[in-house]
């Protein structure tokens, strides 16, 4: 994928939630689906923004993000009803870098969309979008996010 789209509103749910959880790491799953981009690659819209429970340790809570599988069938029942692909996921870093962890590398599949949040002392301060290269390295893909780009990109002819 080249680029994603996600409004603002959306954007601000997950900032809000994740904030919420501070000084636990929290997380939720992306339904979406993809478009044509502009040039020749694939961009992917985000439609729905789906919050899940933090199971891991209570230890462990605060640096690392454990998802029930039973959630994660759940939600990839909740997609295919409605005609959206699970996308990827979200999380916070509590205190430390939107940057995927060493944890985040083991624990990545490829061609799923890691969205990484940055909360210091509470605050949403950045966010940043991943995916997992073919060399095993997560690489950088940018997010649009603004009223008007998604707008435009609603307006788009496109199928789910
Ligand atoms: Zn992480």
């Amino acid at each position: 994928m080249s680029r994603i789209y996600l409004s603002e509103f959306q954007k601000q749910r997950i900032f809000h939630q994740l904030e919420q959880a501070y000084p636990e790491e929290a997380a939720g799953f992306l339904l979406g689906h993809m478009v044509a981009g502009y040039i020749a690659a694939v961009d992917v819209v985000i439609d729905e923004i789906v919050p899940v429970d933090n199971v891991s340790d209570a230890g462990e809570k605060r640096r690392r993000f454990v998802v029930k599988p039973q959630d994660w069938m759940r939600l990839e029942d909740q997609a295919d009803a409605s005609g959206l692909q699970l996308i990827g996921c979200y999380h916070s870093h509590p205190d430390a870098a939107a940057i995927p962890s060493a944890f985040d590398l083991e624990h990545s599949y490829p061609n799923f969309l890691y969205i990484i949040v940055a909360v210091n002392e509470g605050r949403a301060t950045d966010m940043r979008s991943y995916e997992l290269s073919r060399k095993g390295s997560h690489e950088h893909i940018t997010a649009v996010v603004s009223a008007e780009s998604w707008q435009e990109i609603m307006s788009w002819p496109h199928t789910k």
